[in-house]
């Protein structure tokens, strides 16, 4: 049976309320006991519920973030508890997604409309029999709320001198229904709290919060208004910088601030209808003494369930683990972000991309993901183009970059490795087959991705001065990508059972002709890492055992030349270890790994980071900032190295979907010590340790019932083994 939501109207205040958030409230008396009542609820915006002044439901920032020209999601929720004889349903719609500005352009236009709009319908069922709805419409009354402002920017205005005026009734809002569909993401909860770790005075004599941890979600204080009328602001940082100030410089025009109208006595108040990014905040003309324990930090995230864990006895190497698992949670509030605090927090598909496979072993992604993957399919183009960023917040031309539009193919094969899910890869195959035709029917020589528009190795250190492209050909990226796709769509319609010749072909043909433009006498035409990686990794020179082999050692080469330090950005970094693996020298990849100075992982380790940085010298030795510019501290791109500690570090890695077979090759490491991690898959616990005892080294393994697993050891020992636990011992290489 249809949802009655959809009889229901869009119901609004007055527009010329803007930027004010309306309240609609129904009061309405019940007719009997009730057996059943269930509210299904969206919003041109962000909603949160009440009857009879309690919550209903734990989600937040609902009904998120979607393409609302197309599709606006609704939640439903049993409300069966919480209603009495007489009733009053409120519901404040904030601005949220729907009406605030986005896409990291200055203007004060919303991305979809200028103003929220409410649609809900309640269904009750007596238990004597006899149903009744109530569905919006213009019978609701409808007031000014006391939030003044709300924006995912620029933070919240609030006035709690006001109590809402409900003289009004509620206005229709012309909107299509058929954007209505049932909410399939995974709602965005408030996780943990987390307290002020010290109160700082700064040089300059602000007064600055800092909570230990950078975080995304909201902010808790307690005041005394000891008279009402008293105006307080916070401001967000993530850092101090090298004098110990208050640095919020890399926010762009993001303002990220709470500003607070007090009313007399004791208040409590957090944000409605916004999220911020921070380690940091600066109270602004707070002027009684100021306690830690008035705030708070409420840690909000899509509500995944975490699946692995990673632990060895180098310290370092554990805080850059809980980084990257940080750098996870900032960045999934319902879609997956490029960062949450500048103006942007966006959903960047590249960064999507090079993360999936770590992000879907730490956590379950299945739901999260798909989706997502729906919005991409919402606002994939009539020829099979992809948006830079989705949802698509920056039109206009900003679509189809080599390796960012690429997660088409690469996230969905990464969903089905580690959950298995046939029936999603079936849904997800057009927009793998879209992708992929797209780009075949792009102009430019047959079988290569020529003459695009592309990010190249973003952010890759031998970028030209002045640039944020690294220097490896950008063509050579978009067909390395181009070949990767093919190949991952021609496995999907494999174990679809489908039909693939015509995606093999093509893939054989991407092959020579990348071979014939981008390898020259032998080497690749870019002497760039990354090219390197790329071509060794994608399985570009597979079947070419002297050409690989050269290219393999010119990759070391490259990097010994560069004092044993990566040049990679974006697009090369997420591979780089695994290729050193692949080429036989896991040692290599380890060094990088441990490096403490820049360019490197635990570089930011040292430097106090608690997320996963943009840059690899986002801060700088002597304190200062890499740029105001483009300096996340909070983007997880580069946390992409967990799928090398579980791949490799622990080596489980998955041969066939959900690990139904696995591999256990694990590389040991004496400056780890000990290392054990645990995935929750969907076969089953795997678990995988080693640990240096004197010359040897000792391995403890779990294959769950069902799976086997390929044991394969530093000594060149192989065996396959069923459900159980096993322990094994090799001598230790080092
Ligand atoms: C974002 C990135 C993104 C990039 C595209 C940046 O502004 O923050 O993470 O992938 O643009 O090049």
């Amino acid at each position: 049976m249809k949802n009655p939501i959809y009889s229901a109207k869009f119901i609004s205040g007055d527009p010329k309320w803007a930027p004010v958030s309306p309240y609609f409230k129904k009061c309405f008396a019940l007719k009997g006991e009730v057996k059943r009542a269930k509210l299904s609820i969206s919003a041109l915006g962000v909603f949160e519920a009440f009857i009879n002044g309690e919550r209903v439901g734990r989600d937040y920032m609902t009904p998120g973030w979607t393409n609302y020209k197309k599709r606006v999601l609704y939640l439903e929720y049993d409300v069966t508890e919480m209603l009495g004889c007489d009733n009053e349903l409120l519901v404040g719609v904030g601005h949220g997604w729907f009406a605030s500005r986005g896409g990291f352009i200055d203007t004060k236009e919303g991305m979809y409309g200028s103003y929220p709009a409410l649609i809900l319908a309640l269904e009750i069922e007596y238990s004597g029999g006899g149903h009744e709805l109530i569905l919006s419409d213009e019978s609701f009354d409808v007031a000014r709320s006391p939030v003044l402002f709300s924006g995912i920017y620029d933070g919240e205005t609030f006035d709690a001198r006001i109590t809402p005026e409900f003289s009004e009734k509620a206005r229709v809002y012309d909107y299509d229904h058929s954007t209505l569909f049932p909410f399939d993401g995974t709602p965005t909860r408030e996780i943990e709290t987390v307290g002020v770790k010290e109160v700082i005075f700064t040089p300059k004599g602000e007064c600055v919060l800092d909570f230990g941890q950078e975080i995304t979600g909201n902010i808790q204080f307690v005041i005394k208004g000891s008279e009402a009328g008293r105006v307080v602001s916070i401001d967000c940082a993530e850092i101090l910088d090298k004098d110990g100030n208050f640095y919020r410089d890399n926010y762009r025009t993001a303002l990220s601030r709470i500003t607070y109208t007090t009313k007399e006595g004791w208040q409590t108040y957090k944000a409605h209808y916004t999220f911020f990014g921070f380690r940091y905040l600066r109270l602004n003309d707070w002027c009684e003494e100021v306690r830690p324990e008035n705030f708070t930090a409420i840690v909000m995230h899509s509500d995944m369930e975490r699946t692995a864990f990673f632990k060895c006895s180098n310290e370092k190497i554990n805080k850059l683990y809980s980084n990257i698992i940080w750098g996870q949670r900032d960045n999934f509030l319902d879609i997956p972000t490029d960062c949450p605090q500048r103006d942007e927090r966006l959903g960047w598909t590249g960064d999507a991309q090079v993360f999936a496979r770590t992000a879907s072993i730490n956590y379950d992604t299945e739901k999260f993901y798909t989706k997502w993957l729906r919005d991409a399919m919402s606002e994939q183009f009539e020829d099979g183009g992809l948006p830079y960023v989705i949802p698509d917040a920056l039109r206009k031309d900003c679509k189809n970059g080599a390796a960012w539009s690429d997660f088409a193919c690469v996230i969905p094969w990464e969903l089905y490795m580690a959950y298995g899910n046939k029936a999603l890869l079936r849904e997800h195959l057009p927009l793998m087959k879209k992708w992929v035709n797209y780009v075949y029917n792009c102009p430019g020589k047959k079988y290569l991705w020529q003459n695009g528009k592309h990010f190249g190795d973003w952010l890759g250190l031998d970028a030209p001065a002045g640039s944020y492209r690294g220097s490896t050909n950008e063509e050579l990226i978009a067909s390395a990508y181009f070949y990767l796709c093919t190949t991952l769509l021609t496995k999907a319609l494999d174990a679809l059972g489908m039909k693939s010749d015509r995606y093999r072909n093509m893939a054989k043909r991407i092959k020579s002709n990348y071979l014939k433009t981008y390898v020259k006498r032998g080497r690749l035409i870019s002497d760039t890492q990354t090219a390197h990686v790329l071509t060794l990794h994608f399985g570009l020179v597979d079947g070419e055992p002297a050409l690989r082999e050269s290219l393999a050692k010119r990759l070391v080469g490259l990097i010994e030349e560069n004092g044993y330090a990566l040049t990679t950005g974006f697009v090369g970094t997420p591979h780089l270890l695994d290729t050193l693996t692949e080429i036989g020298r896991s040692d290599l990849a380890y060094k990088l790994l441990l490096r403490e100075e820049y360019p490197g992982w635990l570089f930011s380790v040292k430097m106090g980071a608690t997320t996963i940085w943009e840059h690899w010298d986002g801060m700088r030795e002597d304190g200062s900032v890499w740029s105001t510019d483009m300096n996340s501290f909070n983007h997880y791109a580069y946390g992409s190295v967990a799928s090398w500690f579980y791949g490799t570090i622990l080596g489980i890695r998955p041969t066939a979907p959900k690990y139904e077979s696995f591999d256990l090759c694990p590389i040991p490491c004496r400056e780890l010590g000990s290392a054990k991690a645990r995935i929750n898959t969907r076969s089953g616990d795997i678990t995988s340790a080693w640990a240096y005892e004197g010359e040897f080294v000792r391995y403890d393994f779990t294959v769950p019932e069902g799976s086997v697993a390929t044991v394969k050891l530093i000594d060149g020992k192989e065996e396959r083994l069923g459900g159980g636990s096993y322990v094994r011992w090799t001598r230790a290489a080092d």
